[in-house]
C-alpha cells in the first residue's frame, strides 16, 4: 500500500482474510507492503447522484480512511471506530481494474470516493483504469497532492475541519459545500482562492438537513444562489432512488451520524 499516514493509521485492527489480490488486513499481520495496494471499503456499480454529471452510470469505489472526521459524515463507516468494517479488502490496481471491467460495461465512469481517497497514489490505479478506456474522477476533500491522473476532479472542502491544499483547489472541477449550517456557505467559499473560473460551484444542503426539510438552510441556499449567479443549488439524487444502498456489493449497515438513520445514512 502506498498510502499517507492518516490512511495507514486508519488501517490498524482491521480484520484479514483473502488471497493473493485480495488480501485484508488483520492486526497480527499488518505490514507495509512494496506494492501498490488499495484499502476497499467497498465498490458497487450505479449513477452519479450528485453534481455536474449527476446521472451518469459510475462504478464507485470507495477506499478506507479519512483523518476529518466530518460530524454529519455519511460514509463514516469508513474511519468511524463506532462503524468499523469486519474486513476491507486491499485490492491491487490491476485487480480493481478487473473488477470494473467484469461489473460494469464499456462507458461507465469510475468514482473514486471514500472515505479520503486523496490520501492514496492513485497513479497506477488510474493507469490501470484508462488502460480500459474509463473515466476516472475523484471525490475529495483535498488535504494532500493528487497522484495520478484524474479526468474530473470533485473538491468538497471541509473547512471546519483541514483545508484544501491551494494545488488541488487549482486542479478542481467542481466545488461541493456541504451546507449543514448557513453559514457554511460563506465558510465553504472562503477555502477556494485560486479556484478556475470554469469551476462550478454546488451547495448541497448537508443530507440530514435536506431530509427534515430545514428551511434555514434550504433558504440560505436559494438565497446564496440568488445573489451570486455561479453558484448552484445542489441534491445528493441517488439517496431519493436508494440507487447506491440497493447495489448488492454496498455496505447496508446501519451507520447513523448524519442523513437517515433507517436506511443507515
Ligand atoms: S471528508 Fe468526507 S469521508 Fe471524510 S469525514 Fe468528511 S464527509 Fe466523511
Amino acid at each position: 500500500m502506498a498510502g499517507h499516514p492518516a490512511a495507514e493509521g486508519a488501517l490498524k485492527g482491521l480484520k484479514v482474510e483473502g488471497s493473493k489480490d485480495n488480501a485484508v488486513l488483520d492486526s497480527s499481520t499488518l505490514r507495509p507492503s512494496t506494492s501498490t495496494k488499495y484499502p476497499v471499503y467497498e465498490r458497487f456499480y450505479t449513477w452519479q447522484g450528485e453534481g455536474v454529471h449527476l446521472g451518469r452510470a459510475a462504478y464507485f469505489i470507495r477506499l478506507y480512511g479519512c483523518p476529518q472526521h466530518c460530524p454529519w459524515c455519511d460514509s463514516a463507516g469508513t474511519w468511524h471506530p463506532d462503524y468499523r468494517p469486519a474486513a476491507v479488502g486491499l485490492l491491487s490496481a490491476e485487480a480493481l481494474a478487473q473488477a470494473v471491467a467484469q461489473e460494469s460495461p464499456d462507458g461507465a465512469v469510475v468514482i473514486i470516493t471514500g472515505g479520503e481517497p486523496i490520501l492514496f497514489d492513485l497513479g497506477p490505479l488510474t493507469d490501470a483504469l484508462h488502460a480500459l478506456g474509463r473515466r476516472v474522477h475523484i471525490e475529495t476533500s483535498g488535504i494532500a497532492p493528487l497522484r495520478g491522473e484524474i479526468d474530473w476532479v470533485t473538491l468538497s472542502p471541509k473547512p471546519t475541519q483541514k483545508w484544501p491544499l491551494p494545488e488541488v483547489v487549482a486542479r478542481a472541477n467542481e466545488v461541493k459545500i456541504i451546507v449543514h449550517e448557513p453559514q457554511d456557505i460563506a465558510a465553504g467559499l472562503g477555502t477556494l482562492d485560486g479556484l478556475r473560473e470554469d469551476a462550478v460551484i454546488w451547495l448541497h444542503p448537508e443530507w440530514s438537513r435536506a431530509r427534515e426539510r430545514d428551511m434555514a438552510v434550504l433558504n440560505a441556499i436559494t438565497e446564496a444562489v440568488k445573489a451570486n449567479p455561479r453558484l448552484r443549488a445542489g441534491y445528493q439524487m441517488h439517496k431519493l432512488y436508494r440507487a447506491d444502498d440497493l447495489d448488492e456489493h454496498s455496505d447496508k449497515r446501519l451507520i447513523p451520524l448524519g442523513g437517515n438513520e433507517g436506511l443507515g445514512y
